[in-house]
């Protein structure tokens, strides 16, 4: 596995600026198209699944933080107050006490319930400068979060669900899980007290992992302040493992920041918040998708998804056309044209799929392709075969190609 920092540089992805500072990475243009790729593909699953998406503010009073529990737990990690015309405000260190104010904002009935309140959005850690690195540590995150306002009986349903939809992006992005981890509260006073709730809490998803038939680890030491939580880790290249994605089950937010629905016997009651994250930090997310992919991301990813090249000039124009007409399906699709054949195949070893127009090719309106992986297809009319990228690339998966007879084994000549 390479490191993403000299692969994040070397393919122009992202960098920093020492007057910027450490752990502020800049997103470079090719980088910020897989950002957005994944951005897009995330919100498209969450609106998929139920989730309805806000914006909150990324900062706040310290007020709400006191009251949420962050102040008391969690304060080291967070950037010190500003004082702004008698007002104490601070960035925030999670998103959970916007979207609890959120849910607070209008009544609800136990009818509305699940609510699923989904955000990308920024959140500000101090970490110490000797601990950041690249994109996989930062101390300015754009956090894939969403809360779920639900019933207690509704939680593990909840909990399964969002476990799922992990699974699926993990395919989709052709990465693993090194393990995943129950992560229950240790010793000290990093936990907020109440031991029936952490008890009920754990249990739940501790059903929730034995029915996805997945190996886990309870670790003590590492849930959240407020609760208990599912942490998925994966591994980076120099072998340190952290969390990716998590769900978390919170039945302590809920009270102290005074959320309630009116119940079916049409009194008051508490949801349960659901705290879930599938990417975790955009940053750390394409950290990892660097490494695995050593660069050469899922073609929906790549931040050039397909090149046309013609042999010759001659057949220039019809290249032209293919990239634009690729480029009307919403392809990435770039038309190379200078160097030989061979530097240009070199060039573009990273693109997904590469388009080759010789003077046969032209002259009967077709086109050869060559997949990022060495394997081949046969010429084939330009119109099906943008039809048929548009096709790959939309469904969001790993595979370059199906294997069929289309595909000739590669040639190591
Ligand atoms: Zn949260």
């Amino acid at each position: 596995m390479a490191d993403h920092r000299r692969l994040g540089r070397e393919l122009e992805l992202f960098d920093t600026d020492p007057l910027l500072g450490a752990g502020l990475p800049y997103w470079l243009l090719d980088g910020a198209v897989v950002r957005h790729a994944l951005e897009e593909y995330i919100r498209a699953a969450e609106v998929r699944a139920g989730y309805r998406h806000v914006y909150s503010p990324v900062l706040g009073k310290r007020e709400l933080y006191e009251i949420s529990g962050h102040w008391a737990h969690y304060r080291e990690d967070m950037y010190p107050p500003m004082d702004v015309g008698g007002e104490e405000l601070v960035l925030r260190p999670s998103l959970c006490p916007h979207h609890a104010l959120i849910y607070r904002s209008r009544a609800h009935s136990y009818r509305e319930l699940p609510l699923r309140i989904a955000e990308l959005g920024g959140m500000y850690r101090a970490e110490l400068s000797g601990a950041l690195g690249g994109l996989a540590r930062v101390r300015a995150i754009q956090l894939n979060d969403a809360h779920i306002f639900c019933t207690f009986e509704q939680v593990e349903e909840e909990a399964r669900a969002a476990l799922d939809m992990i699974r699926a992006a993990y395919a989709a992005l052709g990465i693993e899980a090194a393990r995943y981890r129950l992560s229950l509260p240790g010793d000290g006073g990093k936990y907020v007290a109440a031991p029936e709730m952490w008890h009920r809490a754990a249990e739940l998803l501790r059903v929730v992992l034995e029915a996805s038939e997945l190996p886990y680890e309870a670790v003590a030491g590492e849930a959240a302040f407020y609760g208990p939580k599912i942490d998925v880790q994966i591994v980076d290249a120099g072998g340190r493992e952290s969390t990716l994605s998590t769900v978390q089950i919170d039945f302590h937010q809920p009270a102290r920041l005074g959320l309630e629905y009116i119940g079916a016997d049409g009194a008051r009651h508490w949801p349960v918040m659901v705290h879930r994250s599938v990417l975790g930090s955009v940053e750390r997310a394409v950290a990892h998708l660097i490494e695995v992919h050593g660069g050469a991301f899922p073609a929906w990813l790549a931040p050039v998804q397909a090149v046309v090249f013609p042999v010759s000039e001659a057949e220039s124009a019809a290249a032209a056309d293919v990239a634009h007409r690729l480029a009307g399906l919403g392809i990435r699709a770039e038309p190379t044209v200078d160097g030989s054949l061979g530097a240009r195949i070199r060039a573009a070893r990273l693109v997904p799929y590469q388009i080759v127009i010789g003077p046969r090719e032209a002259a009967a309106g077709e086109a050869s392709l060559r997949l990022r992986d060495g394997r081949r297809v046969h010429p084939q009319p330009v119109d099906n075969l943008v039809t048929r990228l548009g096709v790959l690339i939309g469904r969001r998966g790993v595979d370059l190609w199906d294997a069929d007879e289309t595909v000739v084994p590669p040639r190591y000549t």
